[in-house]
């Protein structure tokens, strides 16, 4: 099929799916969205029902290169991604950004380490935000940490990122989750930022796990910095007497004079069991099959979000609707393998037990 080019072919976002941008393209020239879709797709070499998208194709039609389409849509890459580098849903990413890309919404497939759009000081993680955009210009340092982020990756490469960040951030809701006396300073940081992203009185309308996790974005990154460095996995699988220098480390990052006291704390079951082990991989990788599926927050996700909302208190628990959320879910499983609950008694002590 002859393809004549389009009178004004925009460019594609940067990470959009090749479904986003081919639908953008036809809105903007009165096209039928369908029928662009098939000149543009051809089924795949299998024979199965599935169309691909031809890259020459999509190139004749914009006038733009092969390799200049493939630097910002992922999936007409050859070779392949790795997928397991990027979210495993796509996700409309910064409105602000997006709002230069004329035709309609954009949807994006982002990289495991974008969690805070840094121009827009807009954050954009978990993806289950949706309808709720969380500005961070009274909180610069959850802006900061997404910077510090970016260098753990550059250092370490992104499967020991990915795996640090998300453990990082389970503990900290484990840790959000204690009462008080068994947290550090960070913990006040959690409730003061939380406050902001929820302000009181206002959790049916505005609470999101999202924002849980950006309130407590800048500490584990810290801890996440270390969970990553060689030389401080090392030090956390020595005994509990030699471990004193990784403890003083987590008390300084943490802001917590008092940690190392005890031995039934999420990061000390993490130095016991998961420092020797190698980066988790994602459990979830994208599939592009799905692609033209647009995110949607599931029912049973929404109905656990009001409960939490209903509940929520930012000095009281808050964490552990951070740490049951699927976004966390790949370190969730290991997290606590085995399995320890923690039990709260009536005087306000608090202890985990193996289950
Ligand atoms: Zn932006």
């Amino acid at each position: 099929m002859l393809l004549p080019r389009l009178p004004d072919p925009v460019p594609p976002a940067q990470h959009e799916i090749a479904a986003s941008y081919i639908g953008r393209l036809a809105r903007l020239h009165g096209l039928d969205i369908n029928a662009l879709w098939r000149c543009v797709t051809e089924r795949e070499a299998s024979g199965g029902m599935r169309r691909v998208v031809v890259p020459e194709r999509l190139a004749a039609i914009t006038g733009r290169t092969v390799h200049s389409l493939a630097g910002a849509l992922p999936e007409l890459r050859t070779p392949q991604p790795d997928w397991a580098m990027f979210r495993h849903q796509p996700q409309p990413g910064c409105h602000h950004c997006n709002a230069k890309h004329p035709g309609g919404d954009v949807t994006r497939i982002l990289p495991h380490h974008r969690y805070v759009c840094t121009r827009h000081r807009l954050w954009l993680c978990p993806s289950d935000a949706d309808g709720h955009t969380t500005p961070l210009d009274a909180l610069p340092e959850i802006v900061q940490a997404q910077r510090r982020h970016l260098r753990i990756l550059q250092r370490r490469g992104w499967s020991v990122t990915y795996d640090a960040v998300l453990t990082a951030i389970l503990i900290c809701g484990q840790l959000w989750s204690l009462p008080e006396n068994e947290n550090g300073e960070a913990w006040h940081d959690w409730i003061r930022r939380a406050n902001i992203l929820i302000p009181p009185g206002t959790a049916e309308a505005t609470f999101s796990v999202a924002r849980l996790c950006a309130a407590v974005y800048p500490e584990a990154v810290a801890l996440a910095s270390l969970f990553a460095s060689p030389y401080w996995r090392q030090q956390a699988q020595r005994t509990v007497w030699d471990r004193r220098p990784f403890n003083a480390e987590i008390a300084r990052r943490l802001r917590h004079p008092l940690y190392g006291q005890h031995e039934n704390d999420p990061i000390s079951h993490w130095a016991n069991m998961t420092a020797k082990r190698p980066p988790l991989a994602p459990i979830r990788v994208h599939d592009q099959r799905h692609h033209l599926r647009k995110p949607a927050q599931r029912t049973a996700t929404q109905r656990a979000q009001q409960r939490h909302a209903h509940a929520f208190n930012p000095s009281h628990r808050a964490g552990e609707a951070l740490v049951a959320h699927r976004h966390l879910a790949t370190v969730f499983r290991r997290a606590w393998h085995p399995f320890r609950t923690h039990t709260l008694l009536p005087n306000g002590d608090s202890y985990y037990k193996l289950s």
